[in-house]
């Protein structure tokens, strides 16, 4: 411990306000740290300010000094001699330390003689911007308690920005927990209704396929007893079966699609385009399609099935919304986007107009349900799957003009390099 000898150990504490004595954070705050190693600079300075009613605490080594920095003052009041080589890169450090809202007042005692060296001191310590004011001796009691004032009080601005800015913070971490509680609850939320409507398309599926068998018994068994009229009852009671399991089986593969569990690895875009259109070649064969690939397609981030059951509803989508006696013509191109590429799904069908562009991705949002069958959920099933393998779905379209559908994934090959 460096040690000031000389330094009067033991001042009254009336006169002192000593370390010990100040116990709230906020007459620490207010109190000056005084080093003063020789002579009785300490003793009369403590007093001068005691008498003015400005607390202030000797210490009587420079670690002393640095250690009560941290806790808290008004201001640093140093005498020329206690800025030895020791002490000055010491308090510089503890100054640069300071938090941003800190910009500590420091006022050295000095004589006339050594003023120079007090400034280069003061330069190396504080930078010429430091808060330092220099009094020289003799000085007025005056002046050191006028200085010790204005110092305070601009500490005192430093130490309401300080509890502003805690202020703020609270505040803002606040916000941030009940943004986080409530993007929790609603997933949870969400969660819970896709696992409803999971179970509950599950357990629709036995009553319909009752229904459904036993309307075929009913033709097959009694149909002759059946007048037209009656017959044709349950024919239609045996189409309604048939829409309503088509919709709950999509619905089991939306849910299936936003519970299993994703694990990305890299799967090769023609691979996956290659089984889509296996799926889809009844339709492709029926419609005299013309189905087309601009090579070459990437290597992306994926899950095989999804990216494949992605592709095979973009792709039977586009076979299917084509005016009645044209030939669909469909084309995928990729387009790279650095460690990202983009997957077109162009169509010459009979588009979208803008303003539906983002409702068609919801479930059950169909825009030409009279024409065309269907049960709104396949682009719901692209959304969901494209987003649980961290990519994005778009469509760009106009009444008329084709389709253009994408999908935003991340490559493969770019994710080794990263
Ligand atoms: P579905 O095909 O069962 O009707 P989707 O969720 O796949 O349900 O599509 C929702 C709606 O978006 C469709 O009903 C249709 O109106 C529109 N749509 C989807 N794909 C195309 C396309 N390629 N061209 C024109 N319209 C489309």
């Amino acid at each position: 411990m460096e040690s000031f000898p000389g330094f009067p150990n033991s001042l009254p504490n009336r006169w002192l306000g000593n370390v010990a004595m100040q116990s709230s954070q906020g007459e620490i705050e207010h109190r000056f740290l005084i080093l003063a190693p020789v002579g009785n600079d300490a003793t009369v300075t403590s007093r001068l300010l005691n008498q003015a009613e400005i607390p202030a605490s000797p210490c009587r080594t420079i670690q002393e000094m640095i250690f009560e920095i941290e806790r808290g003052c008004a201001g640093l009041i140093v005498a020329e001699e206690g800025l030895g080589s020791v002490a000055v890169p010491l308090i510089g450090r503890a100054v640069q330390e300071q938090p941003s809202w800190s910009d500590l007042p420091i006022i050295i005692i000095t004589t006339r003689g050594e003023r120079m060296e007090t400034d280069q001191k003061k330069l190396l310590l504080f930078g010429p911007g430091g808060n330092v004011s220099v009094l020289e001796r003799p000085f007025r009691p005056l002046a050191i308690i006028n200085a010790a004032q204005v110092a305070a009080r601009a500490r005192q601005r430093q130490y309401q920005v300080r509890d502003l800015m805690i202020e703020r913070e609270g505040i803002l971490s606040d916000l941030e927990r009940n943004v986080q509680l409530r993007t929790t609850e609603l997933r949870e939320t969400n969660a819970q209704l896709e696992e409803l409507v999971y179970s509950i398309a599950h357990d629709l599926r036995a009553p319909l396929r009752s229904m459904q068998g036993f309307s075929s018994l009913l033709i097959e068994q009694y149909g002759h007893l059946l007048p037209a009229e009656g017959k044709n009852f349950a024919e239609r009671v045996i189409g309604s079966a048939e829409a309503m399991d088509a919709i709950t089986l999509d619905l089991l593969a939306y849910g299936r699609m936003a519970r299993s569990e994703v694990v990305l690895s890299p799967v090769s875009v023609e691979s996956a385009w290659r089984a889509a259109v296996f799926q889809c070649e009844k339709a492709i064969e029926e419609k005299n399609a013309d189905v087309k690939v601009i090579a070459p397609l990437p290597i992306v981030s994926a899950q095989a099935v999804i990216l494949t059951q992605v592709l095979a509803n973009l792709l039977s989508n586009a076979l299917k919304f084509v005016p009645e006696g044209q030939l669909p013509k469909i084309v995928l191109r990729s387009e790279d986007l650095n460690d990202r590429v983009k997957l077109w799904i162009e169509d010459n069908g009979i588009g979208i107009p803008p303003q539906y562009q983002d409702r068609i991705f919801r479930v059950f949002e169909r825009l030409d349900g009279a024409r065309y069958q269907g049960t709104g959920i396949g682009l719901s099933i692209v959304r969901k799957g494209v987003e649980r393998m961290g990519g994005t779905v778009g469509v760009q379209s106009e009444r008329g003009q084709g389709s253009r559908f994408w999908i935003e994934l991340q490559q493969a090959h770019s994710q080794k390099n990263h």
